[in-house]
């Protein structure tokens, strides 16, 4: 059943798009090695719960990201029969010649919106990436295939602090020159709230009409769901988050995982907004999450279970007060 469960709240867009980002952003920063066929399942059961947008892996050198060494196996591997639209991250022209050999449906480019962390996170300064970015957008454009650009660090640097919505929109413009039109706003480090959010939505829309927005939050600060919110109020349609609430950014300290698609396709079923997405198969899912990686993932729907799920009251003991 993927009919939402309550009423659509006012202002609110009916029907929204869950880009699961756990199988790259998730699985890149757990320190054991996830086999290929475990990915691959792990995707397949994502897919067959009704996501239709994954970024599935990241064509960056095996020797700085180990856990992503078998990108092209893991794309070869996953069920394309529904039409699922699979991504891939892409650091350079290096990754962009393997990712369309391997055949992904779009790559993604990505820098930050501050200049330490992009030295940090790619060691170039942001006009090197946006040049790197050239050979990125021919390679893929030879191949047929779209490029979409990510904006890291874009409501807040942890080596910077604030950082100016300016950035976040020339950024976006670049990307824009180039022909990528297709934006994630990250939040890299839990950041963002939901003024912030609210701010550079109606900044980008007026400055980058053109451009179609997926807002990317972790959980870091407790606040990623009202950050969605927010977000949904500004009418934005795209929504990354990983299963279970997997994963972290590996150069950044004390990050933590993206906001939980089960969390997330709850609250939209709750609010009205239709995903497409089974959320009792999502439950599933992230319990074979946890499975895989061998450790307790932050999610709590997967737990709790959606709030009219019932157990009996032979189950729970009586209390006495
Ligand atoms: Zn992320």
């Amino acid at each position: 059943m993927t009919a939402p469960a309550g009423h659509l709240v006012k202002g609110f867009p009916e029907r929204v798009s869950v880009v699961e980002v756990g199988p790259r952003d998730g699985l890149q920063s757990e320190p054991q090695f996830v086999p290929t066929d475990r990915k691959i399942a792990l995707v397949n059961g994502l897919i067959d719960a009704g996501l239709r947008h994954l970024e599935v892996t990241s064509f960056v050198s095996p020797r700085a990201v180990p856990q992503m060494r078998d990108a092209a196996d893991v794309l070869a591997g996953i069920d394309r029969s529904k039409g699922a639209v699979l991504t891939a991250l892409v650091p350079n022209a290096r990754g962009a010649d393997r990712a369309a050999e391997a055949g992904v449906d779009a790559m993604v480019v990505f820098m930050s919106a501050s200049e330490s962390h992009n030295l940090k996170n790619v060691n170039r300064t942001r006009a090197q990436s946006l040049e790197g970015f050239a050979e990125i957008v021919r390679i893929a454009g030879d191949a047929q295939i779209p490029v979409f650009g990510a904006i890291a660090t874009s409501f807040g640097c942890p080596f910077e602090g604030e950082v100016p919505v300016s950035s976040v929109v020339e950024i976006a413009r670049a990307y824009r020159d180039m022909g990528i039109t297709t934006l994630s706003l990250g939040d890299t480090t839990g950041m963002a709230t939901p003024p912030v959010v609210q701010e550079r939505c109606r900044a980008l829309r007026e400055a980058v009409p053109e451009a179609d927005i997926a807002l990317h939050f972790h959980n870091t600060r407790g606040v990623g769901l009202a950050c969605v919110y927010a977000g949904l109020l500004e009418g934005v349609t795209r929504y990354e988050a990983s299963i279970g609430g997997l994963g972290g950014c590996p150069f950044v300290p004390r990050a933590t995982g993206n906001i939980c698609t089960e969390d997330l396709v709850y609250m939209l079923g709750e609010c009205g907004v239709e995903t497409g997405v089974d959320l009792e198969k999502l439950i599933g899912v992230a319990q074979e999450a946890e499975a895989i990686i061998g450790h307790t993932l932050p999610g709590q729907v997967m737990k709790a279970g959606p709030r009219l799920q019932t157990a009996s009251m032979d189950s729970v003991a009586t209390a006495n007060g």
